[in-house]
């Protein structure tokens, strides 16, 4: 069998495994090759998401989930429970299972699309080559028509709070701890902060996070940010804004960290310090001098709308290019790809990218904040509705946060939707598919939600837009 490919995508992650998996699909010949390698130095195909990133978090998130409510809740319900103990261990290794299944997953999925998978470093050469290095230090040139990049991205470090990944710990740590710390420290209130602090802190650590910027989540509509807000603070998170962390330093089985806000100067004792400040672009080792491909200042790849580099048939999609860094965007991206490559139509509404924060109670958004929408100068219109007038959400228990749907006066456009509160990541969904039609705000009034359902809530805040909500005052 000739080296030749019609497509070699570099990474597997959910940019990549799902731009490999279209090109078979469209009978192209492909091949995927990652070098991943995990802490007990076994190789997955996956990337960050499925091995490091979006799907342990979620394991963790619902595993300490499920113990908080059994200590804190089940007895509401007239469910009288022992002495309710954690298993760490047992936690972890579902954890890994749920990893190993879903890692496994892709192999079986490459397989069943034709996908050659291989477990090497790729580093593009000039010509559309690729030079694969596998882990014996073997190397190998493939030859593409094709080539997509789709190397990801890696954890930002701080030279001020140098990693060990012991005490100072990035969110891959973070998310192995085989005990719970009494204290833990998270340097910014991003998703991983919130969603990982949230996890330590329902297994029963003390959680500090120190965020620089003066304002909470400020990417969210902020009627949902304040609201979150009070929340994390009554759960016992300790969010301390506009915090600069000016030094970390391990002394003993302890990290010292040094920060200043408005009230000066404070030193603050943590058992593990997780940096969670962002991500960068991860490009090391993966263009050889002379492909041409452009790489911006902050380390991107530079693409066009279509995920073009400025080499022809070279792509590059996912975390490494420009963007929300999102596992569904990447994913998107790479199908548009590999669709394109086979001559097909493709596009990515970057206008509409749904974004979840998996913490109790969960948030949600698609579209503008009422912030941007009154930026532009559009005159709008906003309906909200309480979780706590949802009869599903009461019979979960599930009663706080709110969705909220922000509406253009003039042609009643669906322009944002915000939800805070139970399953908001699922309730999302709708609003993306209603906004991807440009449905309007009648539309999804006009729509039959099934009761009793945590998505009345989205069509009685559409109700409540035009002050017709039937289970809320409208206000
Ligand atoms: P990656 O997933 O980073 O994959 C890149 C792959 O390329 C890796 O496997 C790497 O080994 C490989 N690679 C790189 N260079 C080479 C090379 N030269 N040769 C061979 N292989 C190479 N996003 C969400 O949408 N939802 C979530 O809930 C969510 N939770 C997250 C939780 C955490 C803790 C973290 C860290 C991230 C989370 N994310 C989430 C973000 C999400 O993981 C990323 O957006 C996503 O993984 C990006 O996909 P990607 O394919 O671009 O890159
Ligand atoms: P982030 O950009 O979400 O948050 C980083 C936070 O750190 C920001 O609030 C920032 O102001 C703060 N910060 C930056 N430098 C700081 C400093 N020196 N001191 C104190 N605070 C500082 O990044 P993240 O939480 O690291 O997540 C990385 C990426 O992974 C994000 O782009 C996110 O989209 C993705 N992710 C997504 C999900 C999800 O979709 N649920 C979950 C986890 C991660």
């Amino acid at each position: 069998m000739s080296d030749v490919y019609d497509v070699i995508v570099i990474g597997s992650g959910p940019a990549g495994y799902p731009a490999a998996i279209r090109a078979g699909q469209n009978k192209l010949k492909v091949a995927c090759i990652d070098e991943w390698k995990n802490f007990d130095g076994s190789f997955a195909f996956g990337g960050t998401c499925l091995n490091a990133g979006c799907i342990p978090s979620k394991a963790l998130l619902e595993s300490s989930e499920l113990y908080l409510r059994a200590k804190e809740e089940f007895a509401t319900h007239g469910i009288k429970l022992g002495d309710i103990q954690l298993d760490l261990a047992t936690m972890q290794k579902r954890r890994a299972s749920v990893v190993k299944t879903m890692t496994t997953g892709i192999t079986a999925l490459f397989k069943a699309n034709g996908v050659v998978g291989i477990q090497g470093h790729g580093k593009l050469l000039p010509g559309n080559k690729v030079l694969v290095t596998a882990a014996d230090g073997s190397e190998k040139t493939l030859e593409a028509r094709n080539v997509i990049l789709a190397s990801g991205s890696t954890p930002i470090r701080l030279k001020s709070v140098p990693h060990d990944g012991k005490y100072i710990i990035d969110s891959w740590n973070a998310l192995e701890l085989d005990a719970v710390p009494g204290r833990l420290g998270v340097i910014g209130a991003g998703v991983i902060g919130l969603e990982l602090g949230s996890v330590w802190r329902r297994l029963g650590s003390a959680v500090t996070v120190l965020e620089a910027m003066d304002s909470f989540l400020p990417m969210a509509d902020q009627t949902i940010a304040k609201e979150a807000q009070r929340h994390f603070k009554k759960q016992g998170l300790d969010i301390k804004l506009g915090a600069k962390v000016l030094s970390a330093k391990v002394s003993g089985a302890a990290v010292d960290v040094v920060y200043s806000d408005a009230q000066g100067e404070h030193t603050l004792q943590v058992d593990k310090l997780v940096v969670a400040v962002g991500r960068r672009p991860f490009t090391d080792g993966l263009l050889a001098e002379g492909t041409g491909v452009e790489v911006d200042q902050r380390g991107f790849i530079q693409v066009d709308e279509h995920c073009r580099t400025a080499v022809p048939n070279v792509w590059a999609v996912g975390d490494v290019v420009r963007g929300p860094m999102l596992a569904h965007k990447g994913k998107e991206e790479g199908c548009m790809v590999a669709d394109l490559i086979a001559g097909k139509y493709g596009e990515v509404n970057y206008k509409v990218i749904p974004s979840v924060i998996y913490t109790a109670p969960e948030i949600a958004w698609v579209g503008l904040t009422e912030e941007q929408v009154k930026a532009s100068g559009r005159e709008y219109k906003v309906g909200t509705f309480p979780f706590a007038a949802s009869g599903r959400a009461r019979a979960m228990e599930a009663g706080a946060g709110m969705a909220k749907i922000i509406s253009a006066k003039d042609d009643d456009e669906v322009l944002g939707v915000h939800v805070i509160g139970p399953m908001a990541g699922e309730l999302i969904g709708e609003a993306t598919l209603a906004m991807e039609y440009s449905a309007s705000t009648e539309d999804i009034q006009r729509t039959m939600h099934a009761h009793p359902t945590l998505s009345e809530a989205i069509h009685e805040a559409a109700l409540s837009v035009d002050k017709k909500a039937i289970d809320a005052i409208n206000r």
